[in-house]
Parts: C-alpha cells; structure tokens; sequence
C-alpha cells in the first residue's frame, strides 16, 4: 500500500492510496509521448518545487489537483499554481491541464506533469 500527504493551503490531509489515481502511461500519452516534461517534473519533485498538491474539486465524474510550484528561474516572483482535472474512474485519464507558466498554455508542462507524478502511485 502506498501513502503520500495531500496537502492545500492550510487544510492537511492524509491519504493512504490503496489505488492508482493515474498511470504513467496515461501521463506519457498525454503529453504526446514527449520527454522533456518528465524530465522536467522529476528535477521539480527531486528538488522539492513541488511545495504542495491538494485537490479544489472532487466530484463523480473527475477530480481537480492543484500544485503550488517554486518558480526556480525567478525565485522572488509568486509561485506557479497550476492545476489537472483527472476524469474518473481511477485510475483516471487526464482531461485538462493549465498553468501560468511560459510553456503551460497547453497544460502539458513540466509544473502540471509533476503533480501528475506526484499521486501517480
Ligand atoms: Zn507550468
């Protein structure tokens, strides 16, 4: 059985997961088979960018996750929030990513994949 913290905010909870919320190949179909955002949201979640993933939504149909993101290149601006919305059954398929980042205008950026990775098990 896998446990990870979901944490949003001031609100702090603890999850033992004893099932997948997604896929990684699900995560790696979405994002076209590309590599450059795995690699990219490992060295976020190695790193410790990744400061917290909590969900806003969670209803019968899909789930929606946010991820308050360090922004590394800039560290004095505000962090990225960027969020997933995840269809269910789980383990999901992902619906739609968005983030403020330059490259999240396809929600398929390395902030969204992190938080992907990070209930991926
Ligand atoms: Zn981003």
């Amino acid at each position: 059985m896998n446990s990870f913290t979901i944490t949003y905010y001031s609100i702090h909870i603890e999850f033992q997961l004893t099932f997948t919320v997604i896929e990684i190949e699900e995560i790696s179909t979405f994002i076209d088979g590309h590599s450059k955002p795995l690699v990219g949201s490992r060295e976020i979640l190695q790193c410790g960018y990744l400061l917290k993933v909590g969900y806003v939504r969670d209803c019968d149909e899909e789930i929606e996750l946010k991820g308050i993101c360090i922004r590394v290149s800039r560290p004095g601006d505000p962090s990225f929030e960027s969020t997933v919305v995840i269809q269910k059954p789980f383990p999901g398929s992902v619906v739609r990513g968005h983030c403020p980042c330059d490259g999240g205008s396809t929600g398929k950026c390395k902030h969204v994949i992190a938080i992907l990775r990070s209930v991926e098990k």
